[in-house]
C-alpha cells in the first residue's frame, strides 16, 4: 500500500497527487524482484489536501447547467414581453390580430424550448452528485 497525496474537492471526489512512500511491494517491483507493480494507493489525512472547488467532471456539468439556465431565464424574460404586449393590444384591430397569430406561433415555440431546457436540467440534475444547500 503506497502513500500518496489526494487532493479532495468540495463536490466529494478526489484525485490522487504524488507518491509520498512507496510500500515494499512497489520498492519491490522498481529493483525487478515483483513483476507486478502496486495498485493500492493510500492516504493518510494528513496528505490529503481540500480543495475549495470542484473537480473537473462536476465543475463541467455544472457549467453546462449553468448554461442552461440562463437561457431558461432568457426565454421566460422573451415569454413574458409577448404577454405583456398582448394584455395592451387592441383585439379588434385587424393588424393586431395577424400580429397576434405570429406571437401565438412564437409562443409555442418558446414553450417548446423551455420544456426542452427543463428536461435537460432534470438529467443534469439526476447525474450530479451535489447536494447543494443554496
Ligand atoms: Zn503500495
Ligand atoms: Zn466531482
Amino acid at each position: 500500500m503506497c502513500y500518496h497525496k489526494r487532493m479532495v474537492f468540495s463536490c466529494g471526489h478526489f484525485s490522487w497527487g504524488h507518491e509520498v512512500r512507496a510500500c515494499n511491494v512497489e520498492v519491490a517491483f522498481r529493483l525487478g524482484i515483483l513483476r507486478e507493480e502496486c495498485d493500492t494507493m493510500f492516504s493518510h489525512p494528513m496528505h490529503s489536501l481540500k480543495l475549495p472547488k470542484l473537480c473537473q467532471g462536476c465543475a463541467g456539468k455544472k457549467t453546462k447547467q449553468d448554461g442552461t439556465v440562463s437561457t431558461v431565464k432568457e426565454r421566460l424574460q422573451e415569454l413574458h414581453q409577448v404577454v405583456g404586449k398582448w394584455s395592451k393590444k387592441d383585439e379588434r384591430n385587424e393588424d393586431g390580430h395577424k400580429e397576434k397569430e405570429a406571437e401565438v406561433e412564437f409562443l409555442e415555440l418558446v414553450k417548446h424550448d423551455v420544456s426542452e431546457i427543463f428536461k435537460e436540467l432534470a438529467i443534469l440534475s439526476s447525474c450530479t452528485p451535489l447536494t447543494r444547500v443554496s
